[in-house]
């Protein structure tokens, strides 16, 4: 997947300008968001959970060797196998192996975020196997060849009917008169076509929301039940997991999951929480003859011990992004690559570089709600203000911009001075502002003031209120 972090500023201007895409954005705050608030209302024991969860995954973090190696000796026991993958081109190259030496012509694939991130399907294409993503959202995405803008909710961005439209294009013997606008109608009609593929696939390829070092366990999480499907049919099932998905044991990841589902879709638990552990043994009434766990590292390993080792406590909720109000501004494509909103702000630079990601940490308001909501505690504007920080250390960002960040550090390093510059400015201000209190146009907030009027000061700054209330 081709990566335009670099471009944010003009996909952000393309999104905003997009009717249909800023159609589809309604819905994330009045369906994730409210669900969310209900479900964390309903469960008092919700903020100890998300103590609970981030304090079982920073212990994990700090001793993620140990657990992956006994995830690996467990999954040997269970009859499966651990295949290390260092960079994306290793876990395509494993995945592609493993697929062409069964002679695998068909790969039923669960939603899997890591697989979007090493571009697998194109691999896979690219040597003769079809890939079909099974998720009602990927499949969709898939139809229109673009890629997810959510990470749990890969159609977000479009409305239902575009995804009608993309239906009767594609299902070419869908009658004309059946309706298809509805939510349950279009999972039946991708029910009715994604049936027979499960049958014929010759590999299932799924993610993990969580290893389980305790038992070798890879789970996934879905509601749709197409994960079940994809890894029990197939003769063989290839898990494609990155390193920072590794819980201690079952205890650990019965907390976790308690703020995930809630955390993501409003919802007491997902519809299908499921447990792999190694292939089918004898007596099993299925399951594939071979299990495969592709573990990704891809650069995760650099960002352990470093400001933003936070992040990979991450669980995937996607709870930051719907209640950013930039993404729900601009959605998730203007982000340039796999992840988006505020995880995506502070994962990308990680992963491809802040050269190439720089942009996306500036595309914050640094309101605060991504580490409100987050229920990994993950100090998402903290680490968005460390790139930022490396962003100018490096001269990435524009000339314009230093020179002002530059001016201001001398400014507010003289108090004095600073207090009388402001000082005048905010009376200034005011006097401008008028009766109305609004200024239609100011020098250097121009971006602000194209699209609204600038509320102008009270006339006092905050320090001189300051002083006059501790005089009493
Ligand atoms: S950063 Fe937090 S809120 Fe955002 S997806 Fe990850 S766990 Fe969820």
């Amino acid at each position: 997947m081709q990566i335009t972090s670099h471009t944010f500023k003009r996909n952000a201007s393309r999104a905003l300008h997009d009717e249909k895409l800023q159609r589809a954005l309604t819905n994330v705050p009045t369906g994730f968001v409210d669900k969310r608030a209900k479900a964390r209302d309903r469960l008092p024991e919700f903020d100890l959970l998300r103590d609970e969860g981030a304090a079982i995954k920073n212990h994990t973090l700090a001793h993620l060797d140990l657990y992956l190696e006994a995830y690996e000796r467990k999954v040997h026991e269970s009859g499966g196998h651990v295949h290390w993958a260092p960079t994306a081109e290793d876990a395509r190259r494993i995945i592609v192996e493993l697929c062409t030496e069964r002679g695998a012509k068909l790969v039923t694939k669960g939603k899997s975020m890591v697989s979007e991130e090493i571009g697998l399907n194109a691999a896979l294409e690219a040597t003769g196997v079809t890939p079909i993503e099974t998720d009602l959202g990927e499949y969709i995405i898939q139809l229109r060849g673009e890629t997810p803008s959510h990470i749990i909710a890969p159609a977000i961005h479009l409305t239902k009917d575009q995804i009608e439209a993309d239906f009767r294009r594609v299902h070419t013997d869908l009658p004309a008169d059946r309706i298809i606008t509805d939510a349950p109608e279009l999972v039946a009609e991708a029910r009715a076509v994604l049936r027979q593929r499960y049958v014929e696939a010759d590999i299932g390829i799924t993610g993990a929301n969580f290893l389980i070092a305790e038992t070798g366990t890879s789970i996934t999480v879905t509601n749709e039940g197409n994960g079940d499907l994809t890894q029990s049919l197939p003769k063989v099932h290839i898990v494609i997991a990155s390193i920072e998905k590794m819980v201690p044991t079952l205890e650990d990841v019965s907390t976790i999951l308690r703020v995930l589902a809630r955390s993501a879709t409003g919802q007491e638990f997902s519809s299908y929480t499921t447990f792999s552990t190694g292939p089918r043994r004898e007596g099993d009434p299925d399951g594939p003859e071979e299990y495969h766990v592709v573990i990704l590292d891809n650069g995760r390993s650099g960002i352990l011990g470093t400001e933003f080792q936070d992040m990979l406590r991450c669980i995937r909720c996607g709870a930051c992004l719907n209640h950013c109000p930039v993404y729900q501004a601009v959605g998730g494509h203007a982000y340039g690559w796999v992840y988006s909103g505020p995880m995506g702000a502070v994962l990308t630079p990680s992963l491809v570089g802040v050269d190439k990601a720089g942009q996306l940490p500036n595309a914050s308001t640094f309101c605060g709600r991504c580490e409100e909501v987050c229920p990994m505690r993950i100090p998402l504007p903290r680490m968005m203000r460390s790139w930022r920080e490396r962003e100018f250390e490096r001269h990435l960002s524009p000339a314009t911009t230093r020179a002002g960040i530059k001016a201001w550090a001398w400014l507010a390093s003289r108090p004095k001075l600073y207090g009388m510059v402001t000082g005048l400015a905010a009376r200034a201000l005011r006097l401008l502002g008028g009766r109305g209190g609004r200024l239609r146009r100011l020098p250097l907030a121009s971006g602000w003031t194209q699209y609204r009027d600038f509320p102008a000061p009270e006339g006092r700054t905050f320090r001189e209120q300051w002083k006059e209330r501790q005089r009493g």
